[in-house]
């Protein structure tokens, strides 16, 4: 790649997608009903040339020298740090286990202790194994309401984020290294000051908190400085939300839902079943639990303005501009709602079909009788939330399925009215210590602004930071102080219900860093104060009984405080007179959204993040300009044409990706690229969306315009990659799903076509001597794309990140992938997933061609991989029609770098250049529970059993949405043997008859029947 110009056009799918040559074939030919790319749908040679290689074109070549020293930049050894690995210390205070607590560290046994990690202000609770001091997994707290087990993304890469080498490791001042006593020394003058003028000149600048603590030391701080101003910005902030609730409530309250009781759900562009929503982990949980076709089954209807996970679970599916939802909800609801107040225009005649929609929807939600559910995007305006409120009373939800709290945000504040105010001050000279505690404004502030040059500019004499990187706004301040990570410091936070939740560390801080506690007492005159003391004072005042070392150290080890769910509050939605017009259809209309995989930019440098594919586009490495077929065609563009967009006089330039179902005169750009100061991964990838984001268009826009530039820029996205050929895609899909009234009617439809169990040449293997058989089911109708499964499954077996390049030569590493597939009308397609790990083939294909012997089925059915055996000759791999072994081209891996050392997973095999790898249904967590069992049935003299349900795999443990279950399918009473007897249980290109022993339960749609008419 060079000046962002491809030199391996040739590489599928890096070739351009010729759209006038798709639309020709489209029209001449019958695409596969399910299709996973554009090229797919339209059955190019391009595509037809991957469906048929093991590898895309060019993965098994050695043809660019450059490759490898690619890579090893970007995951490359930090030699400075060398001696680390044997430096690792457990915090001083006591910290205490989940589990058990030995009396000494036992090599080999993993300790878990309960903590959480912060985004954007909720606590996302979670169980940390820790192997001999070292943190090596995230877990979810199974006994924490949030939780339930299940993690996201964000927290499950957080573990590399704390072993990022890129990292602050010092505190410095002017760029030269400094010492903590010297920056206590030296703002110990500055701060007298402000104290003489009541700290008239004082200015914090934090990011949204949730911590008890912290609010309290704040309060005490500003006691002390009565004039100096607390400030709020993140990107990704709420105001909307909080805006909303004041509209129509009159104070500021939290919205909490109950999806396990909701029998409708309408999003208006809320994409809840994503990582980052608040509470998406619950959400995710209880919709899954109630997408079971057997039981009370939901129904799902997403309007949206950019295509998204949540969309891709809907039973219906509405495209619609983000400016539109106003008076699409009037138009819904107001035949039905007349209380609604304010006005609307009609909809154009051209509407007419997606008015008859809106009501049908509406007639649902009232029929369900206050078992429904409206929830509405954070980027819609106030307005539409204060109508979502309405609505959502009117039905009769509130108290049932819809509940107000007390805000879990400390300090509530309008963030972009708070960063305005900040700004202001700062260019009227009134701010004369400026102190930044986390967040990136200099790097994502709205544009217009301009907080950077202020910054830089002002006149603000001491400008101090304290975050975890050296990044764009600590290049613009005095002092930098080196943040400790949530995992080696001492904190609390609430979950998206207020439930708080403890955080202790789990090894002493690498690089000396400084929690926000510390920041802010060194601030108020107590730098000594340790982040324990701070913490465990605080809730020492708030328990002053006899009892409190018991509440403590039990607190600890659960991870949170029962009890401290904020109880619901009564409060009534008053009329709003708002004005809903439509939007002008002709005109662009620009969105900003978090990046499913980077967020607002702070994972930039999370390499796990960047390699994981987007859930709808599987794009990897950069974001891009998502655009509809329909906008695309129009305008003559083609995927990776570069274009600048343009808004409110403002332009930025990337690449074309066109996105199926995407609505059309519409513009989606992702936010957290293009960082110029983020570490080896983060910088310089993609671009930077936030150049055209401004106060009054933070989320959306219309007045874009999109110009060609005439360049090419080449894309990373798996998207058609690992195809799988089913020779007769149209009638044996690879993802099955029916109406509900379909599966009512014919049961059995998914397994159609599966063989004879004793159709087969081969002599069967004696699973005799073995008292377990291992197998697993994904239940697609549960699955909701979340790619938690993937993240979980790199960390626990230390799968390598490749980078780029390798990425679009097919090279990409993970042991599970999640496909996407479409379906149906390119502009609106249904969408569907399909988690995709080894199958463990009864009958397996690639163990009949291996030379050396290095694939072989164990005696409890695995595919095992002998790795020193592995020579190399990957014909396992051409064999496997699942396409799921995974080659190491290179030393993927970096075994330099010090910190990743300290990071790995000790019970996991180490593979190299030349070897072949792949799910092993995490048997190092099989091998532990059989050595654990059969001591325990040893001591309590009876017979060895693992329990079912005590062993789960890595992607199993991690999923929020309890899609994926693993067991022992000799047990009929396992659950996974029950799953499996369930008619909706089939296998994957079954008819081959290599009898996996990972099968799928088909997915069911419920639609409503006055829709599907
Ligand atoms: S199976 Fe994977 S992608 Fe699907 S919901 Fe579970 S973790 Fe997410």
């Amino acid at each position: 790649m060079e000046n962002g110009k491809s030199k391996r056009e040739d590489v599928c799918p890096g070739k351009k997608l010729d759209r006038a040559a798709v639309e020709r074939q489209l029209k001449e030919t019958k695409g596969p009903e399910y299709w996973r790319s554009l090229e797919e749908l339209a059955g190019s040679p391009e595509f037809q040339d991957m469906l048929h290689r093991e590898f895309p074109k060019g993965a098994s070549e050695w043809l660019d020298s450059v490759s490898r020293r690619g890579f090893l930049q970007l995951m490359g050894a930090s030699l400075a740090m060398a001696g680390m690995s044997g430096c690792t210390k457990l915090p001083l205070q006591e910290i205490v286990p989940y589990v058990r607590q030995p009396e000494q560290v036992i090599p080999g046994v993993p300790m878990y202790y309960a903590t959480a990690f912060t985004l954007s202000g909720y606590a996302n609770p979670l169980l940390v194994e820790s192997h001999l001091g070292r943190p090596t997994k995230i877990e979810g707290n199974s006994l924490h309401p949030a939780s339930l087990g299940g993690t996201d993304i964000f927290a499950q890469a957080s573990i590399l984020g704390m072993y990022d080498p890129d990292r602050s490791q010092a505190i410095t001042h002017l760029g030269d290294v400094a010492s903590w006593a010297g920056f206590v020394k030296e703002i110990r003058g500055p701060l007298a000051v402000q104290k003489a003028l009541g700290g008239a000149g004082l200015r914090i600048l934090t990011q949204t908190i949730s911590s008890p603590t912290l609010k309290d030391q704040m309060q005490a701080f500003l006691a002390m400085y009565p004039q100096a101003k607390w400030h709020v910005y993140e990107p990704v902030n709420r105001d909307n939300v909080l805006e909303g609730s004041k509209l129509a409530f009159g104070e500021v309250v939290e919205t909490r839902y109950d999806f396990s009781k909701a029998d409708v759900i309408v999003s208006l562009d809320a994409d809840f079943l994503s990582p980052g929503f608040p509470g998406s982990t619950r959400y995710i949980r209880d919709f899954a639990a109630r997408r079971n076709p057997d039981g009370n089954m939901n129904r799902l209807y997403v309007i949206e303005s950019s295509p998204s996970a949540t969309g891709a679970k809907a039973d219906h599916r509405l495209s619609m501009r983000a400016g539109d939802a106003l008076s699409f909800m009037r138009m819904m609801f107001m035949p039905a709602f007349a209380q609604l107040g304010g006005t609307h225009t009609q909809p154009s005649p051209a509407m007419e079909a997606e008015l008859q929609r809106a009501h049908s929807i509406a007639n649902d939600l009232r029929r369900a009788g206050g078992g429904s559910v409206v929830i509405v995007g954070d980027h819609q305006p106030a307005a539409v939330h204060a109508v979502g409120h309405h609505i959502n009373q009117a039905l009769g939800n509130v108290g049932k399925t819809v509940f107000y709290t007390d805000p879990v945000n400390a300090n509530p504040v309008n963030q972009v009215e708070s960063l305005r105010d900040l700004v202001s001050d700062m260019r009227a000279g009134k701010v004369d210590l400026l102190v930044i505690m986390g967040g990136n404004p200099a790097y994502d502030a709205p544009a217009d602004l301009g907080f950077a040059d202020c910054l830089k500019n002002s006149k603000v004499a001491l400008r101090i930071y304290h975050c975890l990187y050296q990044n764009e706004t600590a290049e613009l301040c005095h002092w930098s102080v080196n943040e400790a990570h949530y995992l080696e410091a001492w904190s609390d936070g609430r979950a998206y219900d207020g439930t708080l939740s403890l955080i202790q560390p789990l090894i002493a801080p690498l690089y000396a860093g400084k929690s926000v506690h510390e920041m802010l007492a060194a601030l108020a005159d107590a730098p000594d104060a340790s982040g324990y003391d701070i913490v465990r004072a605080y809730w020492r005042k708030q328990h002053a009984g006899s009892e409190f070392e018991e509440w403590w150290r039990k607190s600890l080890h659960d991870g949170w405080i029962e009890g401290t769910a904020y109880a619901p509050k009564a409060v009534t939605a008053k009329l709003t007179e708002t004005v809903a017009g439509w939007s002008d259809p002709s005109a662009i209309e620009v969105n900003f959204r978090h990046d499913p995989s980077v967020y607002d930019g702070q994972f930039s440098n999370n390499g796990w993040l960047q390699e994981l594919p987007k859930p709808m586009s599987k794009l990897t490495w950069d974001n891009a300009v998502l655009i509809g077929p329909k906008m695309a065609d129009r305008e003559g563009i083609k995927t990776m044409d570069v274009v600048t967009l343009e808004l409110g006089g403002r332009k930025i330039t990337g690449p074309v990706w066109i996105q199926a179902g995407h609505p059309d005169h519409s513009v989606t750009v992702h936010l957290g690229y293009g960082r110029r100061k983020a570490g080896r991964a983060g910088t310089g990838a993609g671009f930077d969306a936030y150049a055209l984001r401004t106060t009054n268009a933070l989320w959306f826009a219309t007045g874009g315009k999109l110009t060609k530039t005439g360049d090419h820029y080449q894309l990373a996205s798996t998207q058609g990659y690992q195809t799988m050929d089913t020779g007769d895609g149209a009638t044996r899909p690879l993802v099955r799903e029916a109406t509900l009234e379909e599966y009512r009617k014919e049961p059995k439809f998914a397994k159609a076509d599966e063989p004879p169990a004793a159709l087969t040449l081969y002599p069967g293997f004696d699973y005799k001597k073995s008292p377990d058989a291992w197998g697993m089911t994904i239940d697609l109708n549960a699955c909701v794309g979340c790619n938690n499964c993937i993240v979980a499954c790199q960390s626990e077996n230390n799968i390598a990140v490749v980078g780029k390049e390798q990425v679009v030569k097919g090279r990409h590493m993970h042991w599970i992938r999640v496909d996407a597939y479409y379906q149906g009308d390119r502009d609106a397609p249904k969408a569907h997933f399909q988690p995709v790990p080894c199958m463990q083939c009864e009958d397996a294909p690639c163990e009949l061609v291996c030379p050396v012997g290095a694939t072989v089925h164990s005696s409890e059915g695995l595919n095992d991989q002998v790795y020193n055996r592995c020579i190399g000759t990957r014909y396992c791999s051409n064999n496997c029609p699942y396409k799921v072994r995974r080659f190491n081209f290179l030393l993927f891996e970096d075994w330099e770098t010090p910190q990743y050392k300290l990071m790995r997973n000790p019970d996991v095999s180490v593979r190299s250049r030349g070897v072949m790898e792949k799910c092993t249904y995490c048997v190092q967590r099989i091998t532990q529970h059989r050595i654990d069992a059969e001591i325990a049935a040893v001591r309590e003299n009876r017979q060895f059993k693992i329990e079912d349900g005590s062993l789960q795999t890595a992607c199993q443990q991690s999923c929020p949405a309890d899609a994926i279950v693993f067991g022992n399918i000799n047990d009929p009473k396992s659950r996974v043997a029950k799953l499996k007897a369930l008619d909706r249980n089939y296998g994957l290109l079954a008819d081959l008859n290599t009898r996996p022993r990972t099968t799928y339960l088909a997915e069911i749609r419920n639609p409503n029947p006055e829709l599907e008419t």
